[in-house]
């Protein structure tokens, strides 16, 4: 088992209130038994807007890094009623934030306004987690590459740090549905994406790629052998501070 930097970031998606402290907390006691281990695991909780600022006030933790979920691609105050903007949520304390993620495509977010969000998020210093991801549909018509090479052009551009990106690869069919891809076509994709970024960004050293997609703590360790995935985005089960920690544990077995 490889000892580079592994990340494992919770999406909370609609979920938590001030009580879910308690599992951030449960999560920290176990980064901090882990660590002695010496594991290097990076963990990004990325919650509801109206948890940053409790959370990152009470944590203090260099154990855990709190996230938020989108923006608005309007930077800073606008007439945007109900919408929050980078810079708020930056002044809330995040320091990740997850751009592109497919529910909110569904929702009609296409790859320009993904754009526009990410580079208001890198002038706000935020580190970004960008997700890419085919339907189904566009799986069986073998469109993936076609897709994601797509979604990754059109969203970052050549000037960025891509120090602050982080990239997701999340298969719409995957996400909540308990199907997971098979480990060939998973090394295959990695592969492409880090190629195709090393490729047309001119860079040795491409972001991380982590793959997000029914992850739990029953199929992780069919994940472990695949040195390409660089870690794991984790929806509903990183809503339980038990299936969150099954997860990193069962990954190292
Ligand atoms: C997600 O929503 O980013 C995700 C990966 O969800 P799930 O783990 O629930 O499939």
């Amino acid at each position: 088992m490889t000892n580079k930097l592994k990340y494992f970031i919770g999406n909370w998606k609609m979920f938590g209130n001030l009580g879910s402290l308690k599992i951030i907390y449960q999560i920290q006691r176990f980064c901090i038994r882990f660590k002695r281990r010496g594991k290097k695991n990076k963990i990004i909780l990325c919650v509801p807007n109206t948890l940053i600022s409790f959370f990152t006030n009470e944590l203090k933790s260099k154990f855990i890094s709190i996230g938020a979920q989108n923006c608005h691609y309007h930077e800073n105050y606008g007439p945007f009623t109900g919408s929050v903007s980078a810079s708020m949520l930056k002044n809330a304390g995040a320091k990740y934030i997850i751009l592109g993620h497919s529910e909110n495509r569904l929702e009609g977010e296409t790859n320009k306004i993904i754009n526009k969000k990410i580079e208001s998020a890198l002038n706000q210093k935020l580190n970004i987690i960008f997700c890419i991801g085919e339907t189904f549909i566009e799986k069986k018509l073998g469109k993936t590459f076609l897709v994601i090479r797509k979604q990754i052009r059109d969203s970052i551009r050549k000037k960025y740090n891509l120090n602050k990106i982080i990239i997701a690869y999340e298969p719409i069919w995957s996400i909540g549905t308990g199907k997971i891809p098979k480990a060939k076509e998973l090394k295959k994709i990695f592969k492409f994406i880090k190629d195709e970024v090393k490729k047309n960004y001119r860079t040795k050293s491409p972001p991380a790629v982590l793959y997000g997609g029914s992850v739990n703590g029953n199929n992780i360790r069919l994940f472990s052998p695949i040195s390409e995935i660089d870690g794991f985005l984790i929806g509903g089960a990183s809503q339980s501070s038990k299936k969150f920690i099954d997860i990193i544990k069962n990954y190292y077995k």
